[in-house]
C-alpha cells in the first residue's frame, strides 16, 4: 500500500484534451457566390471564408500556407509541416502535392506530432478509421507511397490503426462525417446527422492530450469544381462543427480547426489556390494558440509548448532510403502525373 500523499501523486491526470480537425484544402475566399461556395450556400462557421467575419465562439487567425517557398502551397508538403511542425517546402525547396515523398515521410516516421507526444507518456491518436481492405492494401510492400501524410504517423506510432468496427463501436471517427460513404459500400447502417458526429469528437478528444481527424472531401469538392458537391460538403461540415462546438467544454477543451492549402473556396479553378489560408481556434487555450501561430509549421510547436514539450529545432532524418527506393525525383514525377490524372 503506498503512502497516502504518494497515492494522490499517482493519480492520473486529466488530459489535455486538444483536438486538431484538419480540413483539407479550405482557403479564405472572396465574397463571390459566383466562384466561391461559401459566399453562395448557408453556413454559419464559414463566413470568415467568403470575405466576411468569423461568428462562432473562437477566432479565425490567417495562416501562411507558403511558408517562404513561392508557387502554389500542396498537400504533401503542407500536411507535413502542420503534422511534424518541420517547414516542409523548405525541406524540398518546392510545394508538392499528393502524398509525402521519400525526402518528407522520414520526418513523418520519427518526429510526427503523435510520435512525440507518445514518447513523452502524452496519450495522442489519430481518429479517422479505415476499412480492412485499405489496411491490407497499405501492407504491400512499397504501398508506403500511397499513403497520406495522417497515414504514415499513425503507423509510424505502432499503434494500430482505428477500424470500420471501432468507429461502430463509438472509439473513433469515419471519414464522411454521416455514413454516405460507408453505405455506398455496402454497409447495411442508417445515416447519422454530421452534428451527432461533431458531438463525439467533443467526446473522444477528452480521453487524449491530442487527437487528430482528418476530413479530405473538401478538397475532392474543389478539385471537381462542383457546386452541388461543395453545397453537400459544406451542410456536412457546418454541421459536424456545430456539434463539437456544442459539445465541447471550452474551460477544458481546445480545437484547432486547420487545412493545408486554398481549393474549396474558389471553384473557378481545379487547382489548389494561393488564396490565404485560415486556423480557428477554440477553448481553453485559444487565445495563447493564436498569439503563436503565423505558419502551418506553428501549430505543432504551440502545442509541445502548451504540453511542455520541447521542439527539436535541428532534427535530421537519419532514416536511409532502404535498397531499391525509388529517388525523390522519380517520385515527385509521379506527383506530376498523379496531378495530371486529377
Ligand atoms: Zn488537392
Amino acid at each position: 500500500m503506498l503512502p497516502e500523499k504518494l497515492q494522490e501523486c499517482n493519480l492520473p491526470e486529466q488530459p489535455e484534451g486538444i483536438i486538431l480537425l484538419f480540413l483539407d484544402g479550405v482557403g479564405l475566399g472572396l465574397a463571390d457566390p459566383s466562384r466561391n461556395p461559401f459566399a453562395r450556400f448557408a453556413n454559419y462557421f464559414f463566413h470568415g471564408h467568403a470575405g466576411g467575419s468569423f461568428r462562432p465562439p473562437g477566432i479565425l487567425l490567417e495562416t501562411d500556407a507558403h511558408m517562404g517557398v513561392p508557387g502554389l502551397p500542396q498537400s504533401a508538403t503542407g500536411q507535413t509541416a502542420l503534422f511534424t511542425g518541420y517547414n516542409g517546402p523548405q525541406i524540398l525547396g518546392r510545394h508538392i502535392t499528393g502524398f509525402p515523398s521519400v525526402s518528407l515521410r522520414p520526418y513523418l516516421y520519427e518526429k510526427s506530432v503523435l510520435k512525440v507526444l507518445q514518447e513523452h507518456g502524452k496519450p495522442s491518436t489519430l481518429l479517422n478509421s479505415y476499412s480492412k481492405v485499405y489496411l491490407r492494401r497499405l501492407e504491400r510492400p512499397r504501398n508506403e507511397r500511397l499513403m497520406s501524410a495522417s497515414s504514415l504517423m499513425q503507423r509510424a506510432t505502432g499503434q494500430p490503426f482505428f477500424t470500420i468496427e471501432d468507429y461502430l463501436a463509438g472509439r473513433s471517427l469515419y471519414m464522411d462525417l454521416t455514413n454516405w460513404f460507408l453505405r455506398k459500400n455496402g454497409y447495411q447502417i442508417p445515416l447519422v446527422s454530421a452534428k451527432t458526429n461533431g458531438r463525439k469528437l467533443a467526446d473522444l478528444g477528452k480521453q487524449y492530450d491530442f487527437a487528430v481527424f482528418e476530413y479530405f472531401f473538401t478538397d475532392k469538392a474543389g478539385h471537381a469544381q462542383s457546386f452541388a458537391a461543395a453545397k453537400r460538403i459544406i451542410a456536412h461540415v457546418d454541421s459536424f462543427l456545430e456539434g463539437l462546438w456544442e459539445n465541447l467544454d471550452p474551460t477544458k477543451q481546445t480545437v484547432i480547426v486547420c487545412t493545408d492549402h486554398g481549393n474549396l473556396e474558389d471553384l473557378s479553378t481545379g487547382t489548389h489556390t494561393p488564396n490565404p489560408v485560415g486556423t480557428i481556434l477554440y477553448g481553453k487555450h485559444a487565445d495563447r494558440f493564436a498569439g503563436e501561430i503565423k505558419a502551418l509549421y506553428d501549430i505543432p510547436r504551440a502545442v509541445y509548448r502548451v504540453l511542455g514539450i520541447p521542439f527539436d529545432e535541428g532534427f535530421v532524418p537519419k532514416t536511409e532510403l532502404p535498397a531499391g527506393s525509388v529517388s525523390e525525383e522519380d517520385e515527385l514525377m509521379n506527383h506530376t502525373t498523379e496531378k495530371a490524372l486529377n
